[in-house]
């Protein structure tokens, strides 16, 4: 992988990449010079999805009648993990469902880090470095137009979403 070569934006160990995912990452390593970030999250299984989901309901204490494989099972016509994921957005999270579902009669699509697998995740715990985040991959997308297409800040999930451009 290129970005196994990168100084200061590195990926955290396990976190699964796609030949995309690395070289956008490998290609932003240097606008990390003064600011040294970690990659926590690339490529995501739709078990994956659902596994964020369940420890999020578990830190909620929402109960959980469902396992991370049943992405894809619905009961009277809605996904079983449905309920629970909306009313993990009711508290405020911020996290697309491993399916495309419905959330207050909107269609959330399902997560972008779902194969093929186009979003990473740069860690970030604390409002001040989400803003010197976003003040990076502005600079970042200003120089280099080819790489990556959206960003949105997730304070809950305590990192910074980046969509590449595809
Ligand atoms: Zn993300």
């Amino acid at each position: 992988m290129l970005s196994d070569k990168n100084q200061y934006l590195k990926v955290r160990k396990g976190v699964l990449l796609t030949d995309k995912l690395d070289f956008v990452i490998s290609k932003i390593d240097e606008y990390f010079k003064d600011y040294p970030r970690e990659v926590v999250s690339g490529l995501r299984t739709k078990e994956n999805q659902l596994r964020i989901i369940i420890n999020y309901a578990n830190t909620e204490h929402l109960p959980v009648m469902f396992c991370q494989h049943d992405f894809d099972l619905k009961q009277d016509g809605i996904y079983i993990w449905e309920c629970t994921w909306q009313k993990l957005l009711d508290k405020g999270y911020k996290i697309n469902p491993p399916n495309t579902a419905v959330y207050n009669s909107r269609t959330i699509y399902m997560s972008t880090h779902i194969v093929p697998g186009n979003a990473f995740d740069i860690g970030s715990p604390a409002q001040l470095e989400r803003d010197n985040i976003a003040g990076i991959i502005n600079f970042v997308m200003a120089k280099e137009p080819g790489l990556i297409q959206s960003f949105t800040e997730e304070p809950k999930n305590g990192c910074f979403h980046i969509n590449i451009k595809v």
